[in-house]
């Protein structure tokens, strides 16, 4: 039977700074995974790509407040460290950092990071103070834990972009690594958001994967234009109905840039409302 330990949990920055300084000190590569809590396969993922690729690995759980707007979920947003440290036993997680949001953000506490251009559009258009948030919370965890690699999930395709360029201008001495997203055996992207989801809108959520891969077949059988593609993904949704399309984008892969018609590799990206719960996914295509 294989053993599992516990995570060691780090409350303060002052002590999961030590504990990554004593590590790398001695030769060992340091890994990250920042992460919200309520955590899934899609999470557990990232920490057996931190664990192959690292010797120490670092899981931060913090809900962060200033990448929620005031309507959003902040307050329903599932918290549940135990569980959550349970599942990461089993993943081979050293330690996880749950600071509190006094420790995040003091008295005080001014700073916020603007990425730029990358963060304007689409989830930046329709949650316009989200990406700064996100870009200044992760800025600090790689401060207080200046891993060597941190790990993210290709489920938030934007994020990534943000999180990369944030990293690239600001000089972040941390490898950004991007792992896939990981799905239901149905196709829907898994999310912690997904607990909000009733049964009957569980299945109707199936339809933002299954358009996109509905997307994917027309293009792998020649399909070139955009506006078909989207014109096709609506009346499968629509069809499905209870999906309320917030947006439908097709870009570059590797950036916002929207494309016209479909020339290399592109990504399709996908928002909609599901009754109250907000999801978002994206695949490759092309
Ligand atoms: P969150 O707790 O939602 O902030 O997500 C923490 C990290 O897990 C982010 O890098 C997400 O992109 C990643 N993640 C969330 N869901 C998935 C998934 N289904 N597959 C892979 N990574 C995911």
């Amino acid at each position: 039977m294989k053993t599992v330990t516990s995570p060691t949990i780090v409350r303060t920055g002052e002590d999961i700074r030590q504990v990554v300084h004593d590590a790398q000190r001695v030769g060992r590569r340091v890994g990250v995974v920042p992460t919200m809590g309520a955590l899934h396969q899609g999470h557990l993922s990232l920490v057996d790509a931190a664990r192959e690729h690292c010797d120490l690995v670092v899981v931060t759980v913090f809900v962060n407040p200033t990448q929620f707007a005031p309507h959003e979920d902040y307050q329903r947003y599932p918290r549940e460290l135990d569980s959550d440290a349970a599942k990461l036993a089993q993943h081979g997680c050293d330690y996880v950092f749950a600071p509190s949001v006094e420790e995040m953000y003091p008295d005080g506490f001014e700073t916020s990071i603007d990425v730029g251009s990358v963060a304007l559009p689409y989830e930046g258009e329709r949650r316009p103070t989200h990406f700064a948030g996100v870009a200044t919370v992760v800025l600090k965890l790689l401060s207080l834990v200046p891993a060597d690699a941190a790990f993210f999930g290709q489920k938030d395709y934007q994020q990534t972009l943000v999180v990369g360029q944030m990293i690239r201008d600001l000089n972040v001495p941390t490898d950004l690594v991007v792992c896939p997203t990981v799905r239901e055996s149905d196709g829907l992207a898994m999310s912690s958001r997904n607990a909000y989801l009733d049964e009957d809108q569980r299945q109707r959520a199936t339809a933002l994967s299954a358009s996109m891969q509905l997307a994917g077949r027309m293009v792998d059988r020649g399909e070139r234009d955009v506006a078909t593609l989207r014109r096709a993904m609506e009346s499968h949704l629509a069809e499905v109905g209870g999906v309320d399309v917030d947006y439908i984008a097709f870009v570059r892969a590797g950036t916002v840039e929207a494309v016209e018609t479909i020339a290399g590799e592109t990504m399709v990206l996908i928002a909609a409302r599901v009754g109250q719960t907000r999801l978002i996914d994206n695949m490759q295509i092309g």
